[in-house]
C-alpha cells in the first residue's frame, strides 16, 4: 500500500456511524466493520488521529430545542463522544491496533487529557489517537473539533467519512438528479450550504488551506482507498 500523498490524517467519524442500523446508541458490530479497516491503514504507517462525534447518543442543540439549557446539553453531548471513543478504542484494539483516547474535558480515570505534544508523540509511536469530548467547549460541534485537531496536529487532510458518496449539489436521498462534485471550493460549500461539515469547520479549513475529503464510510475498502489518495468521493479545497 502506498500512501505517499499523506503522512498524517484526521478521520472524523460521526456518532451515527457507531449506531449502525439501529440509528441510536452504540452497535459494536457496526464499529467492528470500520475498525478493521482503520487498523489496517494504521498498520501501513500512516499516522491517524480520529475525532468521534456523539449524535448517536446526545446533541445539545436538539435538547435545547426541547427546553434544556444549551450549554448544559452540549456538555452532555461531549460526554457522549467519550463513550463513543471508548467503544472505538475497544474495537481498534481487538484488531491489534495500539490506541490512546485523549479527552478535551479532563477525566483522568477514563482517558488521558488531550495535550497536543503528547498526541503527536503517540502518533509518532504508531498509536492511533482518538480525540474525545470535542473541543471541550459548548456551542461547538465535533466537526469543528475535527478541523481544530487536524490543524494543530498538522494533518494533511480531514477525512470526513459519511453515509453518502461525496458532496452533491442537492440531497441525493431526495433528488434523483443530484450531481456529485469531484472537487468543490470551500466558498461554494458555504454559500450553497452543501452540508459537508458545519460552517465553523469549513471556515477553519478554508483559512488554513486544509483539504477535506468526503467519502462513503459504508463501502468496504473506502478508508484504505482514501488513504491511498484514490479519488473516491469529493475533495473540498481552494
Ligand atoms: N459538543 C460540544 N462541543 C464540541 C463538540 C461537541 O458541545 O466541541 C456537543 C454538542 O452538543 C454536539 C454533541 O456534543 O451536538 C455531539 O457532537 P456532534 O453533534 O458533533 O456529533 P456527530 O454529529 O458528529 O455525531
Amino acid at each position: 500500500m502506498d500512501n505517499a500523498q499523506y503522512s498524517r490524517i484526521l478521520l472524523k467519524l460521526s456518532g451515527e456511524a457507531l449506531a449502525g442500523e439501529q440509528q441510536f446508541g452504540i452497535n459494536p458490530t457496526a464499529i467492528g466493520q470500520f475498525a478493521k479497516e482503520i487498523a489496517e491503514v494504521a498498520a501501513t504507517g500512516l499516522q491517524l488521529a480520529l475525532v468521534i462525534g456523539g449524535g448517536n447518543i446526545f446533541r445539545g442543540m436538539a435538547a435545547s430545542a426541547k427546553g434544556m439549557d444549551r450549554a448544559q446539553g452540549d456538555y452532555m453531548g461531549m460526554l457522549a463522544t467519550v463513550m463513543n471513543a471508548l467503544a472505538v478504542q475497544d474495537a481498534l484494539e481487538k484488531n491489534g491496533c495500539d490506541t490512546r483516547v485523549m479527552t478535551a474535558l479532563q477525566m483522568a480515570d477514563v482517558a488521558e487529557p488531550y495535550i497536543r505534544r503528547r498526541a503527536l508523540r503517540h502518533m509518532d509511536k504508531g498509536r492511533v489517537v482518538i480525540c474525545a469530548a470535542g473541543t471541550g467547549n459548548p456551542y461547538f460541534t465535533t466537526d469543528s473539533a475535527a478541523a481544530l485537531r487536524a490543524l494543530e496536529l498538522k494533518c494533511d487532510a480531514i477525512f470526513k467519512a459519511t453515509k453518502v458518496d461525496g458532496v452533491y449539489d442537492k440531497d441525493p436521498n431526495i433528488h434523483d438528479d443530484a450531481v456529485k462534485y469531484e472537487t468543490v471550493s470551500y466558498m461554494e460549500t458555504l454559500e450553497k450550504r452543501l452540508g459537508v461539515m458545519d460552517s465553523t469547520a469549513i471556515s477553519m479549513a478554508r483559512d488554513n488551506n486544509l483539504p477535506i475529503i468526503v467519502f462513503n464510510l459504508y463501502k468496504d475498502g473506502n478508508i484504505r482507498r482514501a488513504a491511498n489518495g484514490e479519488n473516491i468521493g469529493t475533495t473540498v479545497q481552494g
